[in-house]
C-alpha cells in the first residue's frame, strides 16, 4: 500500500492503459501476459461491466471455457481481476479498480445481475469521512472501502 497524503480521498483512478498495468502486475508475480489472458483483459475492458464467464464466451468466442477460467484465475491472483459472487449461478468478473478506477455496485437480489455506478468525489469524501470515523474508533487505520448496494433491479422490480 502507498503512503497517501493527509486529506487525499482514498479512492483510485482508472490507469489509462489497462494492457500495461495488467502485464506490469503479471511480470511483478512472476506470470507472463499470454495472448488468452490479454483478450480476456480486453473483452473485460470493452464489456464496461461486470460479466460472467458465459458473457465472456460470447464477447469473445475464440477463448475456451476452462482456459478462460484458468486464466481469470491467475489475472485474480495477481490483482488485474475482481471476482464478484452474487448468489447466483455464475461469479461476476471485472478489471480491478486499479485499472478500471474505483466505483461501487448494485446487485440484484431476485436475478443477481449486477452493474457499476460511480458516486461523485464529494460523496467519496464524505463516506470515507464517516468510515474514518467509526474505524478511529476501534484503532483501525483505514486504506480503502468497498461498498455494494443489494436491492432489485429495474426488470425484477417491474415484475414483482
Ligand atoms: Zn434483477
Ligand atoms: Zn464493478
Ligand atoms: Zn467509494
Amino acid at each position: 500500500m502507498d503512503a497517501r497524503s493527509e486529506g487525499e480521498a482514498v479512492t483510485s483512478e482508472a490507469s489509462s492503459d489497462p494492457h500495461a498495468e495488467a502485464a506490469s502486475r503479471l511480470q511483478a508475480a512472476g506470470q507472463r501476459y499470454t495472448s488468452g489472458r490479454r483478450e480476456l483483459v480486453e473483452a473485460l475492458a470493452g464489456a464496461a461491466r461486470p460479466v460472467t464467464l458465459p458473457d465472456i464466451e460470447s464477447i469473445a468466442p475464440g477463448l475456451a471455457r476452462s482456459t478462460a477460467y484458468r486464466n481469470l484465475e491467475a489475472l485474480e491472483r495477481c490483482g488485474v481481476v475482481h471476482r464478484l459472487e452474487t448468489g447466483g449461478d455464475h461469479a461476476y468478473f471485472e478489471l480491478a479498480e486499479s485499472l478500471l478506477g474505483h466505483h461501487h455496485h448494485l446487485i440484484c437480489v431476485t436475478c443477481g445481475a449486477i452493474a457499476d455506478i460511480e458516486l461523485d468525489g464529494e460523496t467519496e469524501s464524505r463516506i470515507d469521512d464517516s468510515l474514518a470515523a467509526a474505524a478511529r474508533e476501534s484503532g483501525f487505520v483505514p486504506l480503502h472501502h468497498s461498498l455494494d448496494l443489494y436491492g432489485r433491479c429495474s426488470s425484477c422490480d417491474a415484475a414483482a
